[in-house]
């Protein structure tokens, strides 16, 4: 994206360990770290909510979030009943905090098309309405913005990772083409929650402590 290279863009992970080294270091009173500053977050999930409550707890002036999805209905709809996943608009603790102080933060089926700045630094993000996931031609408009955090998602693991191991098949019950080595949670799944991160992480445990039992009952044999 033209200007990506500005000073001030950030993935949000990066922004989120610093904030909490932050924390670690100076106590979890306020900040003023980001007083009179505007932030953009790029992205409505779980981790653009964090990146709204933290630029709140460090004073920013405003903020405003994109996310390029439509935005779900409040209610469940009559082709949505439980017990399926609702499929209703959440909004997390981050966004209910920044409309209680700036009024409505996000942007729907909205998303950046280009970062602007002066001496290297960001100051204005050009936005654009979407449709099914593409910027619409003629929606360009600019908003201010001192610091950008990219929330857009995650893909899983990286490849390399799984090389390095020399992992080329990793199986739905943890094990993989090595028997010494498991895979679990999001590095199995791909990006998840904490439940499923617990879930997987005692699954797996106990697939490893049957492979212990069957290599214990090999070596007492041989
Ligand atoms: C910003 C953010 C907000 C989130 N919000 C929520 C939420 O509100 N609710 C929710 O349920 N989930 C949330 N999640 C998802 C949740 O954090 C994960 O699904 C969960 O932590 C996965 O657990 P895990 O044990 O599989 O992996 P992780 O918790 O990622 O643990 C993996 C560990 O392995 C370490 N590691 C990585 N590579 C190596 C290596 N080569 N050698 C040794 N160690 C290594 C890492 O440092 C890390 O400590 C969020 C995630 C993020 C990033």
């Amino acid at each position: 994206m033209p200007g990506r290279e500005l000073g001030g863009i950030y993935q949000a992970v990066d922004y989120l360990t610093l904030a909490t080294k932050s924390v670690l270091e100076n106590g979890t009173s306020a900040t003023d770290a980001l007083k009179g500053k505007h932030v953009l977050v790029l992205g409505g999930g779980d981790t653009g909510n964090d990146c709204i409550g933290t630029v709140i707890r460090q004073g920013a002036a405003g903020v405003t979030q994109l996310e390029i999805a439509p935005e779900l209905p409040h209610e469940r709809t009559a082709t949505n009943q439980w017990p399926e996943w609702p499929m209703v608009q959440k909004n997390g603790y981050g966004q209910q905090e920044a409309r209680a102080l700036f009024g409505d933060i996000t942007e729907y089926t909205a998303t950046a098309t280009g970062f602007f700045g002066d001496h290297g630094q960001v100051n204005e993000v050009e936005i654009s309405t979407t449709d099914h996931f593409k910027p619409v031609n003629g929606s360009q408009r600019r908003v201010k913005a001192d610091l950008v955090l990219l929330a857009m998602g995650f893909t899983g693991a990286e490849q390399w990772l799984f090389d390095n191991f020399g992992i080329t098949k990793v199986n739905k019950n943890y094990t993989t083409n090595d028997s010494q080595v498991f895979v679990a949670g999001d590095c199995r799944r791909g990006p998840s929650l904490v439940i499923w991160g617990v879930f997987e992480g005692r699954s797996c445990a106990e697939k490893v402590d049957a492979s212990f039992e069957v290599l214990e009952s090999v070596e007492q044999s041989v």
